[in-house]
């Protein structure tokens, strides 16, 4: 536990939150400041500050609980579809540096925008760039 991190306070219980899931590893909270109603953050105990420092046992616990999350989210919200997103440095807009992976409920015309500006590619510079990351991956 990281005792300057907000998360880590939260996650751990030292910090009062509304909280949906607890388990040994992880917390599920509300957000504060929701997108929509629902808007859920899967906080780990650990401090683990992005997904580059986080083991591949974690990176699958947090796909399961997200899918179980927004399969109950579906049944207790009814909300028409639902967005995963998880923002890594602060570029990509991460403001909290403890990783959390939001779950955002969508209802029709709930007047949210999550999304970004298609961009162009050519062939050979997508093969040029699918190579480099395939040697790192196997
Ligand atoms: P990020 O921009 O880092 O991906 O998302 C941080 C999220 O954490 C934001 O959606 C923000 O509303 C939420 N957040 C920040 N501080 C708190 C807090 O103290 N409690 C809760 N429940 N959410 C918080
Ligand atoms: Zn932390």
């Amino acid at each position: 536990m990281n005792t300057n991190c907000i998360f880590c306070k939260i996650a751990n219980g030292e910090i009062p939150s509304s909280t949906l899931y607890e388990d040994d590893a992880f917390r599920v909270i509300l957000d504060v400041s929701p997108a929509t109603k629902g808007h859920a953050l899967i906080l780990p105990k650990q401090h683990i500050a992005n997904i580059f420092e986080m083991d591949d046992s974690t990176a699958e616990k947090v796909f399961v609980l997200a899918s179980r999350i927004a399969k109950a989210m579906k049944t207790a919200l009814n909300c028409d579809g639902l967005n995963i997103v998880q923002n890594n440095g602060e570029v990509a807009g991460q403001t909290v540096f403890h990783f959390h992976l939001h779950i955002i409920p969508r209802y029709n015309e709930d007047g949210q925008h999550i999304s970004w500006i298609p961009g162009t590619s050519e062939a050979e510079e997508r093969e040029s760039i699918a190579t480099q990351i395939k040697a790192l991956l196997n």
